[in-house]
């Protein structure tokens, strides 16, 4: 799955690689995602395939309706097999009138006759864009939206209407009469400065109460209290702490939604602290100069995520390296893991030319190496090491100590090399911790320097990104942010103290730390 087409590839428990939406599911709400929550259309044709081949169809005619739609039908219901779930959420991706969707469009108008009228309700998300020029937000898209959903049998209970303005009364009657809704149907969506911020302004306009209301579900609704979520928008507007910047290395960063989770983690962090997180993304490539020191010397903290192939590494093992020789805090994830072995091989284990063999397959110290699970493995396509393993935390680390004492943690993988353990004693002499292994101590998951050497620098193989909500921000990410802002205090102290102010950060950082 490119991040130039996909964004993100969003990672569940059970493995998943799933489309980034359903990330925002669950950092929305309480529920566990897995497989069952994400259809694609490949996946429908081919268990439809898989039935038909077993005979399940008795030799008739494949067709998309019935069969095609019956297996969508399947597939929503599914997730209601274990019985905790009181109401299905099924979102129709792409848009309405794209070929791809019809199948999926069809067979929710079936679900829903099957289900009544009193137990499905169709909920169409529609564009009222503004047309500069003519100083207006216009109703057409929507008005087609909403007539080309009716030409198919769905009438939309509720439209929710994006636009980048409020929409005023009358536009709303307007909307309401032309596509055939009441009035307090007509939802506005309109873009805010935090995605947290959506719940309560759909709260405000009586959302919650209208989908409650519509499924019959008085009786059984609790009370909303949003109280907690009101405080956690309030804080991302307005912390009260103050702010910490802190640099992304990757590759991709232009595309911001190719990091959508570590993005919101990173927000988590900061909640966490009552912090604005100020990020920059760093195009890793961009550091092969001379100058990649002093393009660093700004931030409070460095972060290298994850990523796959050997372009823009060199520049991320410099970020690293920086982040080691001036004891500025550093969080990597998976590559980032990676990289920060092959940095701490070469530079503090005379390991000359270590790598990855993903980089260089020549490498006379091949660090990091392609899983042993996978060797003769040549299909890329679901061949990684996916979803949630385990990982003991050992006594005294600071990742044991960051996650609260824990001696065994899960947390979700995606990675198709790990770090070779014949090389983990040279490195361990070198001074790198291994706080954290897969309990049978084949994987290695966490390394950490000792905190005698360095504030904060631990690196997982794992990404934590991906269990992190802004109500239950994750423990690595509020123990990071916290980490940049105390070396920002204490980075400003040792400006203050320092006559030259205009001195180099690595100096600045270098006399802090021995303050
Ligand atoms: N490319 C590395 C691997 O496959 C790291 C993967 C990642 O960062 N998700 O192991």
């Amino acid at each position: 799955m490119s991040p130039f087409q996909h964004g993100e590839v969003f990672v569940t428990d059970d493995g998943a690689e799933t489309d980034l939406d359903l990330g925002h599911y669950e950092r929305f709400t309480h529920a566990h995602l897995s497989q069952a929550n994400n259809w694609t259309t490949g996946r429908i044709y081919l268990s439809v395939l898989e039935k038909e081949r077993r005979g399940d169809y008795l030799g008739k005619t494949i067709q998309v309706i019935p069969h095609i739609t019956n297996e969508i039908m399947e597939a929503i219901r599914s997730v209601t097999a274990n019985g905790e779930a009181e109401v299905v959420i099924a979102e129709i991706g792409g848009t309405v009138g794209d070929i791809e969707s019809l199948p999926f469009l069809e067979a929710i108008r079936q679900l829903g006759n099957e289900e009544g009228r009193e137990n499905a309700l169709f909920v169409h998300v529609t564009l009222v864009p503004y047309i500069a020029a003519a100083g207006e937000l216009k109703t057409k898209p929507t008005q087609h939206s909403v007539r080309e959903l009716r030409e198919i049998g769905i009438a939309p209970d509720i439209l929710l209407c994006r636009s980048d303005r409020p929409l005023s009364h009358d536009l709303r009657s307007k909307i309401a009469l032309f596509c055939n809704v009441k009035e307090s149907a007509v939802i506005s969506a309109q873009d805010v400065d935090t995605i947290y911020d959506v719940p309560l302004t759909f709260h405000d306009q009586g959302l919650d109460d209208l989908i409650v209301t519509s499924l019959h579900l008085n009786e059984v609704a609790v009370q909303t209290d949003l109280a907690e979520w009101r405080k956690l928008v309030s804080t991302v507007r307005a912390p009260s702490a103050g702010e910490t910047a802190i640099a992304i290395v990757g590759k991709y960063v232009e595309l911001e939604d190719s990091y959508k989770s570590l993005r919101e983690a990173l927000t988590h962090g900061g909640i966490a602290n009552n912090l604005r997180v100020n990020v920059r993304w760093i195009e890793s490539e961009d550091l092969m100069d001379e100058e990649s020191d002093a393009r660093l010397r700004d931030f409070d903290a460095i972060l290298v995520p994850g990523g796959f192939g050997k372009r823009g590494v060199e520049g991320m093992i410099r970020a690293i390296s920086y982040a080691r020789r001036t004891r500025t805090p550093y969080f990597g994830i998976c590559l980032g893991m990676q990289t920060a072995c092959v940095e701490f091989a070469r530079s503090a284990c005379d390991l000359k030319d270590a790598d990855s063999t993903e980089f260089n397959l020549e490498t006379p110290h091949p660090i990091i190496f392609k899983l042993r699970d996978l060797v003769g493995v040549e299909q890329f396509g679901g061949t990684m090491r996916l979803g949630a393993c385990p990982c003991v935390l050992s006594e005294g680390s600071l990742a044991r100590e960051i996650y609260g004492g824990a001696e065994e943690i899960s947390e979700r993988h995606r990675h198709r090399y790990e770090f070779n353990p014949a090389y983990r004693e040279a490195l361990k002499k070198g001074g790198l911790i291994f706080s954290g292994v897969s309990p049978d101590q084949k994987f290695i998951e966490i390394i950490e320097l000792s905190r005698d050497e360095h504030p904060w620098f631990l690196a997982c193989q794992f990404h934590p990104e991906f269990k992190s909500k802004p109500l239950a921000p994750h423990p690595l990410f509020a123990s990071f942010v916290h980490a940049a802002f105390q070396n920002r205090l204490k980075t400003e102290t040792s400006v203050e103290q320092i006559p030259d102010a205009d001195a180099p950060a690595i100096e600045r950082a270098a006399t802090a730390s021995e303050s």
